[in-house]
């Protein structure tokens, strides 16, 4: 099959096996060319693995680390006329990767809300790595069904207590136009919380304990987007910030609860970038086209494997690593700092449907975007045929 991007809406409806392989590898080449991590845990159990930040960190863990991975995911496999998804081949292609050097990967592919899933894991670590000494919780999820009663809840993007008018850039269509959205009420704001909130990570740190399959002193990270002014209306202090918030309940309750193990249980705060969660955001294509347009001229521009890799080195890989005021290991200063944040605040006020190819990094952030997908990777032929059944 020949493969060329069938991009709806916000999402890329199929994937390229050969060019999400290569992508993974360019991920693999930077972690490498910065050097072993020092202090890296050996056995790493990574929930959201197949794209986007749980994908980095499974590659930084790995390939920086020499870590034995188990990735979860929930990804579909290919048929004979529809390319599987992106995080298929990209799961594909970090298995290749890991086979080829003799590094142990195992990826449960399903339900990570589930107790099948979390039981499917449990066995395959008992057989297979024994204990662990980092978890990474990387989902990011727009419905979760409750394991214990079977209800399913459903997270929503809107802001919390005022309704929000700004501007958006709609990808699809090319344009830049105004959207007003309408507060949440108080169902959809607790439904989110269910879905994104710190619930789930609770309890798979619970089912793993009850399993004997926490190292002591292992480290558990979940990941948030802290951001300021510009995006707290539809993010920080919008239904997904609320969901957000509550992660910060949970990993104090994880400590607590955990305490004979000593586990360390983090909320990182990182930087918002293009993935397929942060493509669906109102706002978000926008302020990423800017805030890509200003990174890059300050010299601070970072990918999903950059960030990660120093959320590795400077604070994952460290014994009592800094936190903030809130106790989150917080990565994103370069994007949030006053300075930068003045500069993409100049450029939000400014921008218009003509001078926004001018004015942002739109070109770098649908680059990314089709990257996401497997396409416009350098060095990938895509006028060839390519076998599109592959598995892992
Ligand atoms: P992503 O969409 O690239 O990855 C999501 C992962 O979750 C995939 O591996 C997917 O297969 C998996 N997944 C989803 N539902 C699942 C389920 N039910 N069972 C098993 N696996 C499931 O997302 P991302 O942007 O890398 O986000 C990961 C985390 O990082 C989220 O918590 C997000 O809020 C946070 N974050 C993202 C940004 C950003 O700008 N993208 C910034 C800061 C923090």
């Amino acid at each position: 099959m020949i493969v060329k991007p069938k991009i709806r809406g916000f999402i890329c409806t199929n994937a390229h096996p050969v060019g999400c392989a290569a992508s993974v590898q360019q991920q693999i080449d930077y972690v490498k060319a910065q050097g072993a991590l020092s202090n890296a845990p050996k056995n790493v159990l990574v929930i959201g693995s197949s794209t986007g930040y749980g994908l980095a960190s499974r590659i930084t863990a790995a390939f920086a680390g020499g870590a034995n991975t188990l990735g979860v995911c929930f990804e579909k496999p290919p048929t004979e006329r529809k390319t599987g998804t992106a995080g298929w081949y990209n799961t594909a292609g970090f298995h290749a990767k890991a086979s080829a050097v003799g590094l142990y990967a195992k990826t449960l592919n399903g339900d990570a809300f589930s107790k099948e899933l979390k039981q499917q894991v449990i066995d395959t670590l008992k057989a297979d790595m024994g204990k662990v000494d980092l978890i990474i919780y990387s989902l990011a999820s727009p419905r979760r069904t409750d394991p214990e009663t079977g209800e399913v809840y459903k997270s929503t993007l809107k802001p919390v207590g005022q309704a929000y008018k700004t501007k958006t850039y709609d990808t699809d269509k090319n344009l830049i136009h105004e959207i007003a959205l309408e507060p949440a009420n108080d169902d959809e704001i607790q439904q989110t919380i269910k879905v994104m909130g710190g619930e789930d990570w609770e309890l798979w740190l619970e089912a793993l304990d009850q399993a004997d399959l926490l190292a002591d002193n292992c480290k558990t990270t979940a990941y948030t987007y802290v951001g300021k002014e510009l995006t707290w209306p539809i993010y920080g202090q919008a239904t997904i910030g609320k969901a957000k918030e509550d992660l910060d309940r949970a990993a104090a309750a994880i400590v607590k609860t955990k305490a004979s193990k000593n586990v360390q249980a983090y909320v990182s705060s990182l930087k918002a970038l293009v993935t397929q969660a942060s493509s669906a955001i109102p706002v978000m294509p926008l302020y990423i086209s800017l805030i890509y347009k200003v990174m890059k001229e300050e010299g601070t521009h970072q990918g999903c494997i950059e960030q990660i890799y120093d959320l590795f080195t400077d604070k994952l890989t460290q014994a009592q690593p800094e936190t903030d005021e809130l106790g989150r290991l917080y990565m994103n200063s370069k994007e949030t700092n006053d300075k930068t944040q003045a500069k993409i605040k100049a450029l939000w006020d400014q921008v218009t449907q003509e001078n926004f190819h001018e004015l942002s990094d739109y070109a770098g952030y649908h680059h990314e975007f089709l990257k996401l997908f497997g396409f416009d990777v350098s060095g990938v032929d895509y006028d060839a045929e390519v076998d599109t059944l592959v598995d892992w």
